[in-house]
């Protein structure tokens, strides 16, 4: 068995604190909680549009569907060939089938869900109309590169930035630098309405054909006032617990060290000398090569019994699909890697105290060892 484990304190997520609790105070009051129209959807479009520094901020109701209508804005058509990871969101592949398009996988670098740029020059052909770029995990997509390959291609980029809202690359929000980014406020995510999503651009003909496509005399995909009322003062606050996850994030990878649970994230990049600062809805790490599935598996369901909040990462996509619905390119040999040793750590843990964090390094590294025998798991 593994040692007992302290009593973690760990913030429930969402957090209800007394700006969130004066946001419903006043929709009681004047009725907007149940309106469709009022002035909080309006606010947040102007807020996000400052925030990032775009021209337009397009509300609704998922993530999901906020990039689907960055496809369709394009617009793409049946046939054309969409890029993307082979270890990515798993609805950013169903959005590029759903379109009529072809899902294009290319392989990410070693040890981080980062696209391998040298496969993205590759992949492009006459028939390839975009790409999908995420920043996952904590990692940070060289977004200059990615915009530099597909510009003298004439390929658009869609930049996925719902797991990394208020990280900068070189100064620059995340979500600003594809022809379209993507946020989600969905439940778990850093800005939450419990669901929701946006579309960032300063494309005004993209900007257009997205209100073209939702709007059928009413709006078809729509953000609630409620939903972008309580997003206001997370949006105020994003910056400051960002600045407080990284922190811990960097006490944790201290922690773990040398361990065999290892950092999957390009922190050296992400809190460099580049003015690049990273988000993290979750945090990668990446188990030795060895490591089996069950007992990935049953690490991570140890690790939880004992109050740290890991999982495996995501399934690839080459893996979920068959591969008649996708053209790949290469082996996608370092995406297989994640698909099978990486696990990701929550982000609440992260505004937890610098003691608590100490606690889930060695949680994590003591569980990691126990479930080295079968008996090790309790
Ligand atoms: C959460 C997420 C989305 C969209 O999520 P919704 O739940 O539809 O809002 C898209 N891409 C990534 C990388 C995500 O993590």
């Amino acid at each position: 068995m593994p040692e007992p484990s302290p009593i973690l304190t760990i913030p429930a997520w969402p957090i209800t604190d007394d700006a969130v609790r004066e946001v419903f105070a006043q929709m009681l009051e004047d009725g907007s909680w149940g309106r469709y129209h009022g002035p909080h959807c309006e606010t947040l479009v102007a807020a996000l549009g400052e925030y990032h520094g775009v021209d337009h901020a397009i509300l609704c109701s998922s993530g999901t569907c906020a990039v689907e209508l960055a496809l369709r804005a394009i617009p793409v058509t049946a046939g054309d060939e969409v890029i993307l990871a082979a270890y990515d969101f798993k609805a950013n592949f169903s959005n590029v089938l759903i379109t009529g398009c072809t899902p294009v996988l290319i392989d990410t670098v070693a040890h981080y869900p980062i696209p391998d740029l040298n496969q993205l020059a590759e992949a492009i052909t006459d028939r390839t109309r975009a790409i999908i770029v995420s920043h996952l995990h904590g990692n940070l997509v060289p977004m200059r590169e990615v915009c530099r390959i597909a510009a003298e291609r004439g390929v658009v980029v869609i930049e996925d930035a719902c797991q990394v809202p208020g990280a900068t690359l070189a100064g620059h929000r995340a979500g600003t630098f594809g022809n379209v980014g993507v946020l989600s406020f969905g439940g778990s995510k850093l800005l939450t309405a419990g669901r929701g999503g946006a579309v960032l651009t300063s494309d005004a003909h993209m900007a257009q054909r997205m209100r073209l496509y939702t709007q059928r005399g009413n709006d078809a995909y729509p953000l609630s006032e409620i939903q972008a009322a309580v997003l206001l003062p997370q949006l105020a606050q994003l910056d400051s617990r960002n600045a407080v996850r990284l922190e811990r994030l960097w006490e944790l990878a201290t922690v773990l060290g040398d361990s065999e649970i290892r950092v999957a994230m390009n922190l050296q990049d992400a809190a460099g000398s580049l003015d690049n600062h990273a988000a993290f809805y979750k945090a990668a790490f990446l188990l030795p090569q060895s490591v089996t599935d069950t007992r990935r598996s049953q690490f991570c369901e140890s690790a939880r019994r004992g109050g740290v909040p890991v999982d495996p990462g995501f399934r690839g996509l080459h893996k979920m699909h068959s591969k008649q619905r996708f053209r790949a390119v290469g082996e996608l040999r370092n995406a297989t890697q994640l698909h099978d040793r990486l696990i990701t750590l929550h982000h609440p843990c992260l505004l937890s105290s610098s003691e608590t964090v100490r606690q889930i390094g060695e949680i994590l590294q003591n569980r990691f060892a126990a479930s080295y025998t079968r008996d090790g798991l309790d």
